[in-house]
């Protein structure tokens, strides 16, 4: 594309700033009805298959969140790009959770890098479908800043409420980067616009709130809720079955990695870690990739790092493991270490834990606020393959330290970052961002006696409702229904 065309097409997203961020929604559900959420991953197709390129966190992101919140009542549509002609347009992943695959450009795998100038595609297939379908959704959740870029463009023509996660920040991942890709100028200019515009953003961490305010805008409203998997699913299967599972001797040391293979995710540091470690142990590298992608690369100069140290012998490979698969092999593992030099969040750090297994992770990005520090793992620098080569040692010849940090591990995990927890949190902000919609149009259609339209035309000034105002206002709106609350008369 065109640097005319891109710069167009963040010049109608700039010009296209609504006048109010918390604007109403033109289109909504009729009051009582369940609202349809809409969570847009562009690139981050919800059903794809995990580790490998491109798919990664986000999409466990946002198939997990929209599974949590189809068990909660809500009904979620999850819009992604087709990316293969024979992939279906409508999967059915649950009661009330969808994924559907839009046509925007070719459809065959596209790196984000390249993705920007099919957008404008993805937001007409996503009106055609809407219109098709005479679905009316209540609010968007965009992923990542191409889905933002969407959202902004839905929001400005329909009004649509936008909730935005932002899974990686264009001006942290290129901070020390010489020569960043074309697309990072128009990605920092649409990052800007998503959160100066978007009616909320959600940080995964603290940090992340850190950076974007430092980074990207002063303006735009934030709310920290972290990522959330299912604890039970990690913390499946014990120790002992895990190894007999994948054939491992129970007195094995086993250190492992899982994730994509991606130079920021930091596997050199480990391995050369790895080489310099004095106990006997074995190094599992869990994760996969295309042939023809990028991370294959990666994964090649990795091998032959492997190679060049003499590991050879004791690291394995393991190829891309489902999802069903991963319990056993973060239950297997003594140690997950999480070497990455940038990590927005890190699901990996959490999956690891609620498998009881202590992590080791870079003090980096969302990991600083995921592992505790001589509680259920430890933190040590990015990049100094030395201290890490410490952090793992004090682990492996401490046994009983090693099964205190992964107790303390499963249990913080479980309180903090349970999907259901987290989805909770999320459909609390979803209701404070809709709600209103639904009052004004009881508040429009009914007669309220002059006090009561007041005081709820006040509550509904302040533009993030709390759980119990939400409470009450959906007791209200069930009063209203069910013709209990007697209406003044004319
Ligand atoms: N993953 C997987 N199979 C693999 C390797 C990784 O399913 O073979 C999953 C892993 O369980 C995690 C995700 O890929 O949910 C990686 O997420 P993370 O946030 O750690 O990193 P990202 O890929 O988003 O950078």
């Amino acid at each position: 594309m065109n640097t005319l065309a891109s710069l167009n097409l963040v010049k109608s997203l700039e010009n296209s700033a609504p006048e109010a961020p918390n604007s109403q929604p033109q289109n909504s559900q009729p009051p009582n009805s369940q609202p349809i959420y809409a969570l847009i991953s562009v690139h981050g197709d919800p059903t794809a298959e995990i580790g490998k390129e491109g798919a990664g966190g986000q999409n466990v992101y946002v198939r997990e969140l929209g599974l949590a919140l189809a068990k909660r009542g809500c009904q979620v549509d999850m819009f992604t790009r087709r990316e293969h002609l024979n992939q279906e347009e409508i999967v059915e992943l649950a009661p009330g959770c969808r994924t559907i695959r839009l046509n925007a450009g070719p459809a065959e795998f596209i790196s984000r890098n390249n993705l920007f100038e099919y957008l404008p595609e993805f937001v007409e297939a996503w009106l055609n479908f809407q219109n098709r379908t005479g679905h009316s959704y209540a609010l968007i959740h965009t992923n990542y800043w191409l889905s933002g870029w969407v959202g902004l463009e839905l929001k400005s023509r329909l009004e649509l409420p936008q909730v935005h996660t932002y899974h990686s920040i264009g001006a942290v991942k290129y901070r020390n980067v010489e020569n960043p890709p074309q697309i990072a100028a128009i990605r920092d200019c649409v990052e800007k616009a998503t959160l100066e515009q978007a009616d909320y953003v959600i940080s995964t961490s603290p940090q992340e709130v850190e950076d974007l305010r430092q980074l990207i805008s002063q303006h735009g409203r934030i709310k920290v809720i972290p990522c959330g998997i299912d604890t039970e699913h990690f913390g499946s299967v014990s120790q002992e079955v895990a190894r007999q599972q994948l054939g491992i001797a129970p007195d094995s040391q086993i250190i492992l990695y899982v994730g994509r293979f991606d130079p920021r995710k930091g596997v050199e540091t480990l391995v050369k870690a790895c080489a310099t470690l004095p106990d006997s142990f074995q190094l599992y590298l869990v994760g996969g990739s295309r042939e023809d992608g990028a991370d294959f690369q990666e994964q090649q100069r990795i091998q032959t790092l492997v190679n060049e140290l003499g590991l050879k012998a004791v690291t394995v490979f393991t190829g891309r493991i489902s999802q069903a698969l991963l319990p056993t092999y973060y239950t297997t593992g003594d140690i997950c270490v999480v070497p990455s030099y940038y990590e927005p969040f890190g699901l990996v750090a959490i999956e690891a834990m609620a498998a009881g297994t202590p992590v080791i992770a870079s003090n980096v990005g969302g990991l600083q606020h995921t592992v505790v520090h001589g509680e259920t793992g430890l933190l040590v620098p990015p990049c100094d393959s030395k201290a890490l080569a410490i952090a793992i040692h004090s682990l492996l010849k401490n046994p009983t330290l090693k099964q205190s940090y992964g107790n303390a591990a499963q249990n913080w995990v479980q309180s903090r970052f349970s999907t259901q927890g987290v989805a909770a949190q999320v459909q609390e902000l979803y209701q404070s961002l809709t709600l209103d919609t639904f009052i004004q149009e009881i508040i429009q259609t009914k007669k309220l006696t002059p006090d009561l339209e007041k005081q709820i035309q006040n509550l509904l000034k302040s533009k993030a409702l709390k759980s119990n105002e939400i409470k009450a206002l959906e007791k209200l709106i069930d009063s209203f229904s069910n013709g209990i609350v007697q209406w003044a008369s004319s």
